[in-house]
């Protein structure tokens, strides 16, 4: 029988600044560009990734809190972006209050996972669904967490780039143990790679030698046109698909595939 749920991905790293939004947008991005059909659901309450795809705030009258709240499915919340084949739930500051308000419902960390059950199971209109989460190990990154198939972590090419990864681990290990025992580890990506940096090389080593086969073989590289692009609206791939940060990512975009399908096969 052929199943019509999506793949769920989700980009988690509780420090800010390490790539997850840029991952989300141009993951999502060089999916849709190779036939997938992605869906984003932006649950940052800052709403960089929904901003990064061209979403205004004036715009987002269906959000991902209206999602977790039960207010919309993701046929209503669901918005299309200017790439073909992507779709995003955005995200508003209404989020921020979601931890109060559902927290003592017993559901709480199910939220997306019912909302996303409940709406995949009607239809197959996507085949891939990344998250984007807060800079948090919260209740919004829990609820994640519960959800998707997968956890990929974004880690920026640093001094500091393994600290807070044991603490991620143990989360997914927890919930694994609890509520979601398929959820796997996708991968580790390192991202703003500057080659030029001695101690960026050291690192890209260290964690090589540390977490082995999670981290993936692609790296993303610092680049000016990826950073820049969020301003356009647009993703790096669409903003300038020849530049390193764009390439990078579409050569990502092809391990994740290449790793969904043997976690499938297994
Ligand atoms: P997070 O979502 O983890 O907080 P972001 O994806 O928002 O991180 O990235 C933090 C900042 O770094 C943003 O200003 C973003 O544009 C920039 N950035 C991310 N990746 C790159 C890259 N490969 N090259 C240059 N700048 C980048
Ligand atoms: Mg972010």
């Amino acid at each position: 029988m052929k199943s019509s749920r999506p793949r769920i991905i989700t980009i988690a790293n509780q420090k800010g600044g390490v790539g997850k939004t840029t991952t989300a947008i141009n993951l999502a991005t060089a999916l849709a560009a190779i036939g997938e059909r992605v869906l984003i659901v932006d649950l940052d309450p800052q709403g960089n990734a929904s901003t990064g795809v061209g979403i205004n705030r004036q715009d987002r009258h269906v959000s991902s809190y209206d999602l977790l709240t039960g207010e919309a499915d993701v046929a209503e919340s669901a918005m299309p972006t200017a790439v073909p084949g992507m779709s995003i739930i955005p995200s508003t500051l209404d989020l921020l209050g979601i931890e109060m308000e559902i927290a003592n419902a017993p559901d709480r960390v199910l939220r997306l996972r019912n909302a996303l059950r409940r709406s995949f199971d009607q239809d197959g209109a996507f085949t891939y669904v990344l998250i984007d989460c807060p800079p948090s190990l919260n209740l919004l990154t829990l609820n994640s967490m519960a959800a998707a198939d997968s956890v990929l972590v974004p880690l920026q090419c640093e001094f500091f780039a393994l600290e807070g990864l044991s603490q991620l681990l143990e989360t997914v290990e927890q919930i694994r143990n609890s509520i979601n025992p398929d959820l796997t580890i996708q991968g580790i990506v390192l991202t703003m790679f500057d080659g030029r940096n001695n101690l960026a090389n050291q690192v890209v080593e260290d964690v090589r030698a540390h977490m082995g086969e999670k981290v993936y073989e692609t790296v993303i590289p610092r680049n000016v046109r990826v950073s820049e692009a969020p301003s356009y609206g647009k993703p790096a791939i669409l903003y300038d698909l020849k530049c390193t940060g764009s390439q990078a990512y579409l050569q990502l975009a092809s391990e994740v595939i290449r790793r969904e399908r043997r976690l499938r096969a297994a």
